[in-house]
């Protein structure tokens, strides 16, 4: 069972001209995680130490997973992901243990990429809700603090965290030597749901299709739903036995997506 809270990847088959957008925060990913790993002699040359632990927040569906994942197929790394939530509402009683395992299957499968998704369910400032969870969640996060400070910035082992609640986390996990590079990634502008769209549908046959007015008809949209408008504008010419997918499969995808409550919710909170 506790497999699935660690997911483990050899070299994830993701590549940066999958993403659209986000050139700015790809490069910063890219200097705090890969080059310690790919051209650790330049930090020497240099004199200067990596960060030790790179958080990205931002909303869901935003390209957090996806940038991680591209950067250890970059850097040829061994990809690791687990989930805060799964960790602390699955696994109660475990979590301070699976950190440990996380750390020691990192270690073993070097170079490699920590990655922790939702680290805001393992670290969160105290609610006072009382439940009984909370001191187990806190026992989990202690483990996390303490493979972190025991942890060597120049090794082969980087650890990179996402929530889209940063304005939650518990401040000991942003501390130098923890968390110390955080990196916003944004909604996408127009240009680059542009580019998400024109990736999400390279392999689609268009008709008459103008990417430029559905990215201005996509504001406040993420790449995952904009890869859903792609994949339900192609659905909607499969109903219709067509051959190519037209503008207004598109359009009535978009008014489709706009309206799912999952959207709706984020749109308003
Ligand atoms: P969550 O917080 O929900 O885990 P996330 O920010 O990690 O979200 P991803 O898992 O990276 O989001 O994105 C989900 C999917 O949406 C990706 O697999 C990808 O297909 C698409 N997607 C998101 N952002 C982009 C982008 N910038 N370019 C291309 N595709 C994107």
């Amino acid at each position: 069972a506790r497999i699935r809270v660690m997911e483990l990847d050899s070299s994830p088959d993701v590549s940066f001209d999958q993403i659209g957008g986000l050139a700015e925060q790809i490069e910063e990913v890219r200097e705090a995680v890969e080059y310690p790993l790919t051209r650790p002699e330049i930090f020497l040359q240099v004199g200067v130490e990596p960060p030790k632990g790179i958080l990205l927040h931002g909303s869901p569906g935003t390209g957090k997973t996806l940038i991680a994942k591209a950067v250890a197929h970059e850097a040829k790394a061994t990809f690791i992901r687990m989930s805060g939530s799964e960790l602390v509402h699955k696994f109660i009683g475990e979590g301070a243990q699976l950190v440990r395992e996380l750390f020691t299957l990192a270690r073993e499968r070097a170079p490699s990429i920590i990655f922790i998704d939702e680290i805001d369910a393992v670290g969160s400032i105290r609610t006072n809700d009382g439940t009984s969870g909370s001191a187990e969640v806190q026992r989990t996060m202690m483990q996390l603090l303490a493979e972190m400070d025991g942890f060597n910035n120049r090794g082969d082992v980087r650890i990179m965290a996402a929530t889209n609640r940063v304005d939650m986390l518990d401040p000991a996990l942003l501390r130098p030597g923890r968390f110390d590079r955080v990196i916003e990634i944004p909604l996408p502008d127009k240009g680059s749901r542009r580019s998400i769209l024109s990736i999400h549908s390279r392999n689609m046959t268009l008709s008459n299709v103008d990417i430029d007015l559905l990215a201005e008809m996509t504001e406040t949209f993420t790449g995952a739903e904009l890869q859903s408008v792609c994949r339900e504008a192609g659905m909607m010419a499969v109903r219709k036995k067509a051959s190519a997918i037209e503008q207004q499969d598109f359009i009535a995808a978009i008014r489709k997506i706009r309206t799912d409550p999952a959207t709706d919710e984020r749109m308003f909170t």
